[in-house]
């Protein structure tokens, strides 16, 4: 499928995106008369690094000449949660730095005694809600 000789920028975003926008497209596909989607409403964990304005600009481009071409990607922000090894600590854990944090090595570490943590939620990127538009009737507009 994929050719070596082609150049493609493969940022993190853009793998994620090409990914949403394939689900999205097969999830559409499943329903008869859908002329275009007009929103994806996307979940981005705290810690899943994404930079939402990089999302967004993969998205445009990603939905060219597909049911997406006029759709809006909204993100909302998932809040982390984590749970330490040593202590037990479970709860909030907060990026810092924010945009910048996005190129550094993340360092994940308990805020109540700097020890090892699991992360229980804020890693995900996950698709929360389609807006399909459906043509039932054969009215076609011509406007967009
Ligand atoms: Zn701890």
């Amino acid at each position: 499928m994929s050719n070596p000789s082609k150049k493609v920028i493969k940022l993190h975003e853009f793998a994620v995106v090409e990914d949403i926008v394939k689900t999205v497209l097969e999830e559409a596909g499943k329903h008869d008369g859908v002329t275009s989607i007009e929103e994806v409403l996307l979940e981005v964990g705290d810690l899943a690094f994404l930079n939402p304005a990089q999302l967004i600009f993969a998205f445009n481009t990603l939905k060219k000449d597909t049911l997406l071409a006029n759709a809006q990607l909204l993100i909302a922000n998932m809040e982390a949660r984590v749970k330490c090894q040593e202590c037990g600590y479970t709860g909030a854990m907060e990026p810092e730095g924010g945009e910048e944090y996005h190129f550094a090595t993340p360092f994940i570490i308990c805020p109540e005694c700097k020890g090892p943590v699991d992360v229980l939620t804020g890693r995900q990127c996950t698709i929360r809600n389609v807006r399909l538009v459906v043509d039932d009737n054969d009215d076609k507009g011509g406007d967009a």
